[in-house]
């Protein structure tokens, strides 16, 4: 397995994979790679001659104050995992690398999409997704690029993105990754402390309660979002910092539910900040 840790041997070594005939996949990551990850990374090997995985905490998309100093790296473990799974190459660049000094270009997808739900708690976040993942594409060629359902909104904003400004690539959507009690696999369940992560479980329960709820013939939004903060509720620790019931093509408003409908929250446990979703159908 090749590991780069700068562009243009990345860019390199993918034109000459692509020259020789080959489709290139990508799984872009922070790394600190748990099963959600390697499910992507599965994803890509079924569907792709070569898979490229991405290991870079991006600086741009953590706001003053959240979690970029703390969070979880280990690269050693990280590649040795990926080796084994027949991964052909880890692109980790340093942030040097990717913002050298001086650098101040941006993509930025504009408009409802971006703005509410993380894009409203954490300004610039998806600024910094939409620029990290333009220079990824560039940096690693891919033909394929694969993203988690769990990161719902980042999700719609890349493929609008890659759609609007003609990127010559395609966006595979991969379902999320549970533990066995239903909580979402995320980097960031480490930081949970003593009883937090009992209490996580109220997020699975408050969305699947809601899906039951809509699968039941509940149209109502107001019912759907106050029986959800009710659940979350039971959790003494968890502060919601947003429970939102949207269009799930692209975050527009609902009069009630129909279509594809995303249910999605973010909560905070203590420092920990969490988020999950569900798309429902009707
Ligand atoms: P991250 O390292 O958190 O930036 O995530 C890298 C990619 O893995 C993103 O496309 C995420 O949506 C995806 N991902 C993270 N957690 C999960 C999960 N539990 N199940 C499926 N995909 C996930």
């Amino acid at each position: 397995m090749q590991i780069f840790d700068n562009i243009s041997s990345m860019q390199e070594w993918s034109l000459q994979m692509r020259k020789q005939g080959n489709s290139i996949g990508l799984v872009p990551t922070m790394g600190y790679l748990h099963e959600g990850h390697l499910s992507l990374v599965k994803e890509a090997i079924k569907n792709c001659d070569k898979v490229v995985v991405s290991i870079f905490v991006n600086p741009m998309q953590f706001g003053q104050g959240e979690d970029f100093e703390e969070y979880p790296r280990d690269l050693s473990r990280d590649t040795s995992i990926l080796e084994k799974m027949g991964v052909d190459a880890v692109f980790a660049p340093t942030a040097r690398e990717m913002y050298p000094s001086g650098f101040s270009s941006s993509v930025e997808v504009s408009g409802e999409i971006a703005e509410k739900m993380c894009g409203a708690s954490r300004p610039g976040h998806f600024k910094g997704v939409t620029t990290v993942c333009t220079k990824l594409f560039h940096a690693c060629l891919p033909d394929l690029a694969f993203y988690g359902q769990k990161d719902a909104q980042q999700l719609l904003i890349i493929e609008k993105m890659v759609r609007e400004l003609n990127f010559p690539l395609k966006i595979i959507r991969v379902p999320t990754v549970r533990e066995e009690d239903g909580l979402a696999l995320s980097s960031r369940n480490v930081y949970l402390e003593g009883a937090q992560r009992q209490e996580a479980l109220v997020l699975i329960k408050a969305l699947k309660q809601a899906q039951k709820q809509i699968r039941g013939g509940e149209r109502d939004i107001t019912r759907l979002t106050a029986s959800i903060k009710e659940i979350i509720a039971t959790s003494p620790q968890a502060e919601i910092d947003y429970v939102e019931i949207l269009n799930g093509d692209d975050l527009s408003e609902l009069e009630r539910i129909e279509g594809r409908v995303l249910i999605a929250l973010a909560v905070k446990f203590g420092n920990t900040r969490l988020i999950d979703n569900l798309l429902v159908e009707v």
